[in-house]
């Protein structure tokens, strides 16, 4: 291969790793403010997100019972959206859509991780197998009470250093002044 054509398949593969981080790190903050900031009262954010993150951490095999398609309408709906918007706007570029791709794909590899091993699709497990998509053993952490660490679902790479690092109790004690977070009171009683 010639010398610069192997130059730009590593500069591409580079790019689409830290577009997979980027999806999974989204991905995570958004898990994380459903399980930190308001409750089940507060309005819209409550019945829309905080309601069945609970439901889900109480019962988590229930989300292989709802139809995929409704499982995975609302990641779906502001992913595509958003690809919508980009691509209206003029601005759309190869990055950008597989940064949403991969988003949108969050919920399902979310629902992979819950699903028994000898019943995912072949191209999902072979994808666990090698460390590319996470697996229900990593995700079980996160639905180990209270619920306080590994908020990201899509890949096995980000948990980890997150986790170690305290980066969501530290992003807690930065917001916890604005948004009067989080709800749970091992750290509302330290404030
Ligand atoms: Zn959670
Ligand atoms: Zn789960």
């Amino acid at each position: 291969m010639h010398v610069t054509s192997l130059v730009s398949v590593v500069l591409i593969s580079l790019q689409v790793i830290i577009l997979c981080l980027a999806a999974d790190f989204v991905g995570g903050l958004f898990h994380w403010a459903e399980d930190t900031i308001g409750d089940v009262d507060t309005p819209l954010w409550g019945p829309l997100f905080v309601r069945p993150n609970n439901d889900h951490h109480e019962n988590p095999s229930a989300i292989n019972r709802v139809h995929w398609l409704l499982s995975n309408r609302d990641i779906l709906i502001v992913t595509g959206t958003l690809m919508a918007f980009f691509w209206l706007a003029g601005l759309m570029t190869w990055q950008i859509l597989v940064f949403f791709l991969l988003m949108g794909f969050n919920q399902q590899a979310h629902r992979f991780e819950h699903c028994a091993t000898v019943r995912l699709p072949v191209p999902a497990r072979l994808l666990q197998r090698v460390g590319l998509l996470q697996n229900a053993r990593h995700h079980w952490q996160h639905h180990r009470p209270p619920h306080r660490n590994a908020y990201c679902v899509l890949t096995p790479w980000l948990n980890p250093v997150l986790d170690r690092w305290g980066f969501w109790r530290r992003l807690e004690r930065l917001l916890a002044p604005a948004f009067r977070m989080p709800r749970r009171p091992d750290i509302v009683s330290r404030q």
